[in-house]
């Protein structure tokens, strides 16, 4: 999708957070070990990632949940909920391909994460280079698998193409709003907190700027229609 600037965001003076971020591929890392934790989110960071982290499991399950990853990182031993309870509930929700990260028997914990839903599996230690091209591999793998198309009245969203049509003209919608726009959509009758969505527009580490969401919910709806998305006052929004 071509990324035209944000020209609302400029009008109103906010810097934005970086080059290129809304093409970002989003990596959830689930990891207790904080050096390792670390030393993951910095790598994957400087592959051109947006990372987020969580150290426990109960945690890693409400991000993997709750946020569309292109990818999770997840180690098998965690405080609250292991690996495999995590991925064992994901996996009745959706297809976000899981690399785990395993300490213990490789054969059986290989059957065991396969069985579960793993897309594939790394023995600790591991080579960070080897991580990174066995994400990069799940990340091609998975862009092949098929996703949704929603309707809402008159609009239609191709979450494949990312790409708007209403009432069979097609919209033109920046990243950021299409983000929302699609957010909101696979989220139908539950209340987004503007929280909730900058956090899964940004890198969770930028967290002053929650009122850009307004900026571009007001876009979205001079696009498609004031009625699409409501505001439910002091909580979020919502497509119902
Ligand atoms: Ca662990």
């Amino acid at each position: 999708m071509a990324l035209p600037a944000d020209i609302e965001t400029a009008a109103l003076g906010f810097a934005r957070p970086g080059p290129a971020q809304d093409e970002k591929m989003r990596i959830l890392v689930v990891e207790d070990e904080p050096r390792l934790l670390r030393s993951l989110a910095k790598a994957l960071r400087e592959e051109g990632y947006a990372v987020d982290t969580a150290e426990a499991g109960d945690e890693g399950l409400y991000k993997a949940e709750n946020y569309d990853y292109d990818a999770i990182v997840l180690d098998v031993m965690l405080p609250r909920l292991d690996g495999w309870q995590i991925l064992e509930r994901l996996r009745k929700q959706k297809p976000t391909p899981v690399l785990m990260l395993t300490a213990r028997d490789a054969h059986k914990d290989r059957v065991r994460g396969l069985d579960t839903g793993a897309d594939d599996y790394l023995v600790k230690p591991f080579d960070l280079s080897e991580l990174l091209a066995r994400l990069r591999a799940l990340i091609r793998r998975s862009a092949g698998k098929p996703r949704p198309q929603i309707e809402l009245g008159d609009v239609h969203i191709d979450t494949r193409a990312r790409s708007v049509i209403r009432a069979g003209e097609p919209v033109t919608l920046t990243a950021r709003e299409y983000a929302i726009l699609e957010y909101l959509a696979l989220h139908r009758g539950e209340v987004v907190s503007r929280t909730e969505l900058y956090e899964h527009l940004f890198d969770e580490s930028d967290d002053t700027m929650s009122n850009l969401v307004d900026v571009h919910v007001f876009s979205i709806r001079k696009k498609l229609g004031r009625d699409l998305i409501a505001t439910r006052r002091g909580q979020g929004y919502t497509i119902e």
